[in-house]
């Protein structure tokens, strides 16, 4: 429940909100690549998780594969965000592939945190979602040590080898409170569970959680920009909901907004996942002032100045000519 005291309708719009980092870093790196090498440019998975990115990107000669078999011998191929397993690039290697590895830097942190457990000979227990990419790509650098732990429910259905040498790492874009409560559960079970080095749930992450919590205690409905397939962005929905919202929705673009979920709403709030670019924001908010949503005003509870630089192999031959 919001506040519905004035008459007027307002947006209340998070910040931190959309791109963030990684993903800046990682659609730069295709576009650079397109200008330096040419089209086509191979993309092995959705470069970010995002609809638009991947179209627009497309229509400017990308060329988005699911597995690395699938790039012509000798072509140039980008690794996506989320990061690859180490046998991903021994695929590439096997197909002359020239690659650029655009995983976000957060992403690779967590595979050197698995690396350094799995050479400890430690059970890690990965809290993440089963099936996403970024877990798949940290499960692949130690898949004889890795148990993913979806979610505080999956807790009773941990198998390790020795209860007292056992490890947690997360996926980055999980759900900060959802993972304590999953940490609390799995420490019930082992008691000296070793917890990772530093966090693994990244800055963006944490930022626009809370943003948007800060924002949902004030607002009746909350529309985030995003696409299904994007776990921060869904992490958004549940989050504005469990912390004031009345209801919550992902849409990916402005057109997706239905009228009657606004009936009586006085105040919306806006936010977008990690992978959004902002003009989709933009439409959303044009949408709403359309609709009475008159002025916009920012909740903006944490400053945000994270720039990655782009992947050494690109920097690289930036630097030289072809
Ligand atoms: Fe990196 Fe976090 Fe962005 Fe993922 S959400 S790309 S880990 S900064």
């Amino acid at each position: 429940g919001g506040m519905t005291s004035t008459t007027e309708r307002r947006v209340l719009l998070a910040k931190p909100r959309g791109y963030c980092a990684g993903v800046d870093r990682a659609v730069q790196t295709v576009e650079v690549a397109l200008e330096k090498y040419g089209a086509p440019i191979y993309v092995r998975k959705q470069i970010v998780h995002n609809v638009h990115v991947v179209r627009t990107l497309e229509e400017q000669g990308a060329i988005f594969v699911d597995e690395t078999e699938e790039v012509p011998e000798g072509a140039i191929v980008v690794f996506s965000a989320h990061g690859v397993a180490p046998v991903v690039h021994e695929e590439a290697a096997g197909l002359s592939l020239r690659t650029i590895d655009a995983t976000c830097p957060l992403v690779t942190k967590v595979h050197k945190e698995a690396v350094r457990f799995a050479e400890q000979d430690y059970d890690i227990l990965l809290i993440g979602h089963e099936g996403h990419e970024e877990v798949i790509g940290t499960t692949g650098e130690a898949p004889d040590h890795i148990h993913l732990v979806d979610g505080p429910g999956d807790v009773a259905n941990v198998q390790v080898r020795d209860p007292d040498k056992v490890a947690w790492l997360s996926q980055t874009t999980l759900s900060v409170s959802e993972t304590i409560a999953t940490v609390e559960k799995l420490r019930e079970r082992f008691p000296n569970l070793l917890d990772p080095p530093s966090d693994d749930i990244c800055y963006a992450t944490q930022n626009r959680q809370v943003a948007v919590k800060e924002m949902a205690a004030q607002a009746q409905f909350v529309i985030v920009v995003g696409s299904r397939n994007s776990s921060n962005s869904v992490r958004l929905v549940e989050v504005a909901k469990e912390h004031g919202a009345d209801d919550a929705r992902l849409v990916d673009y402005a057109d997706q907004i239905d009228p009657a979920w606004l009936e009586g709403v006085t105040t919306v709030g806006v936010t977008s996942g990690a992978s959004v670019p902002d003009e989709l924001v933009q439409d959303v908010l044009a949408w709403l002032r359309d609709r009475g949503f008159g002025t916009v005003e920012e909740v903006e509870p944490v400053q945000e100045h994270v720039r990655f630089s782009l992947p050494k192999e690109l920097r690289r031959d930036l630097r030289a000519p072809l």
